[in-house]
């Protein structure tokens, strides 16, 4: 793609309400517009990071077997009153329809798939399945002012599994967990996002948040040292709990836990037979009888975690992308304006995409190279090539990887084969 062809150019200009790093550095390199606290456009770089991020999230859900699907985000009232929660939800979007009818936006999806399940699900040989879709949600956020972090529309991966046993529900759960890790980790996420314990409601004893470690976070999580693991504030002070999650537990040993904050970037948790009773979703067992499946749903929130990784994978000079979620692999940069040294330029941009390589280039004209270097930094490409007067009396190009820094003169064909690696 050429710069000057891009619907999306870098600015200095970030809205007051957008305070929060991920916003403000997602707003000057042009990924994403606020059109209000809580709504955000994504421009073609944006678009293009969160459908890998949403890309990496559908092969591990698919790798284990879960089926995507995609429901209504406009739902009636009805649906929301038979679980209750029509008027325990304190950010559910209301609104009212033609004929005075009620309808609510989707924030979650509990009460849409439970009764579709119905259709599908009869016998226990239908058991175990499950189901994911990634959607825009809505949620009439009172706090809408961490960019990408906390959105009033915003985009989610919700997973909903059905099983007969309590066994059968913790081994997909299990399973869930390492997916979860999986996504983490491909989002370059990995070491900063910890598998967290937090309350689990009536049902189990715990849920897990996936919780990245960034001082912009609302959350306080406890990471047990020497472990991959963390607890939430709010269960810190259950001695019961503690002696649970951590084996060998001294009393007041929590006290010394490294204490951080975090954002949550997922959450996994068991449901019980809740919502198959209150949509009295029931299948009929070996014996004849008839049961209500466990449920188990599983949560990440692909925006937020595009807003996460803006905020912990960058530095002072702008976005660092992991390369599996970069929008473009390579920006090629002409410092040479007159017609021949253009031409160079070209053909390189032509060479590379014909190579199979995503290449972003900067073909803009009469802009100082201080200005389009300082660009380059801010988009966050992983690998620079700048072509000058310099690199084009040595027939070299010069190579810089966003990542370290580090800068190479080098042979256009071995830029190439850096790509390919
Ligand atoms: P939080 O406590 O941060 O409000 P939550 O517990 O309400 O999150 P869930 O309802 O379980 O979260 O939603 C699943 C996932 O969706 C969360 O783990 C988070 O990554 C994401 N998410 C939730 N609310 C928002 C929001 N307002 N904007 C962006 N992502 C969100
Ligand atoms: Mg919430």
């Amino acid at each position: 793609m050429k710069q000057t062809q891009l619907f999306q150019k870098t600015t200095k200009e970030v809205k007051q309400t957008d305070i929060s790093r991920n916003a403000e550095l997602l707003t000057k390199a042009g990924y994403v517009n606020q059109l209000m606290a809580g709504a955000y456009t994504y421009l073609p770089m944006g678009l293009s990071v969160l459908n890998k991020i949403e890309k990496i999230i559908k092969e591990e859900m698919n790798a284990i077997g879960a089926q995507e699907i995609l429901m209504p985000a406009l739902q009636p009232k009805e649906v929301w009153e038979k679980t209750g929660r029509y008027d325990t939800i304190d950010v559910l979007f209301k609104l009212k329809g033609a004929g005075e009818r009620d309808f609510v936006l989707g924030a979650t999806h509990e009460e849409v798939i439970t009764p579709l399940a119905q259709t599908i699900i009869n016998s226990y040989k239908d058991l175990p399945t499950a189901a994911y879709q990634i959607q825009t949600k809505f949620r009439n956020e009172a706090r809408a002012k961490s960019g990408l972090l906390r959105g009033r529309e915003f985009r989610m991966k919700d997973l909903y599994s059905f099983h007969t046993t309590q066994e059968d529900l913790d081994e997909y759960y299990e399973k869930v967990s390492e997916a979860y890790k999986r996504v983490y980790e491909r989002c370059g996420l990995g070491h900063i996002t910890k598998k967290t314990y937090a309350s689990g409601g009536a049902f189990s004893k715990y849920s897990h948040e996936y919780q990245t470690i960034t001082e912009y976070g609302e959350d306080i999580i406890y990471i047990i040292p020497g472990t991959d693991t963390a607890i939430n504030k709010e269960i810190i002070n259950d001695k019961e709990a503690l002696k649970d999650i951590i084996p060998n537990y001294k009393d007041g040993m929590e006290k010394e836990f490294e204490q951080v904050k975090a954002i949550e970037v997922g959450n996994i948790f068991k449901l019980g037979t809740k919502f198959s009773q209150a949509c009295e979703l029931k299948y009929t067992d070996k014996d004849g009888s008839t049961k209500y499946p466990i449920m188990g749903c599983y949560g990440i929130g692909s925006s937020r975690l595009m807003g996460a990784i803006a905020e912990c994978i960058s530095d002072d000079k702008g976005l660092i992308w992991p390369k599996e979620i970069a929008p473009y692999q390579a920006h090629l940069i002409s410092l040479v304006f007159d017609e021949e040294g253009m031409k160079i330029c070209e053909e390189y941009y032509n060479k590379l995409k014909s190579n199979g390589i995503e290449v972003l280039f900067d073909d803009r004209t009469g802009i100082q190279a201080g200005e389009k270097l300082k660009d380059s930094d801010l988009i966050g490409i992983p690998n620079r090539f700048v072509i000058s007067k310099k690199t084009i009396e040595q027939n070299k190009i010069e190579w810089t990887e966003r990542l370290t820094g580090k800068t190479e003169l080098i042979d256009f064909d071995k830029a190439i084969s850096i790509l390919k690696e």
